[in-house]
């Protein structure tokens, strides 16, 4: 990988960053302010019924489930990209394209072809 498409690539997964975190904000929220109504009328009509107990669980499942999802997609998505050190396997980050193209984790030289010399 050259360090031109070091860049493409991290632009790329900003980009769908971006799109997919708005997504699911909007999904996520949505979902939650659209289930308020139905909370209540839970509350009021099926307190103390496995029903409302099921729908408690679902709740949690929903709510907690989303950001494990996205904790996993976070540390994937590097890998699903490219961006990933071919020695160590572990995401570099920008610095690493910007500044001498060593990996921060272990140190290996990460672009196939050397890096050109500042104008000085
Ligand atoms: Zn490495």
């Amino acid at each position: 990988m050259t360090k031109q498409e070091c860049l493409t690539k991290f632009q790329g997964t900003r980009r769908k960053e971006t799109v997919v975190t708005a997504i699911w904000f909007i999904c996520f929220f949505g979902i939650l302010f659209c289930n308020l109504p139905l909370a209540k009328w839970m509350e009021t009509h099926m307190n103390g019924t496995w029903i409302y107990t099921l729908y408690q669980a679902a709740l949690l499942v929903f709510f907690f489930g989303n950001f494990i999802v996205i904790f996993w997609i976070s540390k994937r998505l590097p890998h699903w990209r490219g961006i990933v050190c071919p020695l160590c396997s572990r995401p570099f980050g920008r610095r690493t394209v910007r500044g001498n193209g060593n990996c921060m984790h272990c140190g290996a030289y990460v672009f196939d072809e050397p890096l050109e010399k500042a104008p000085s």
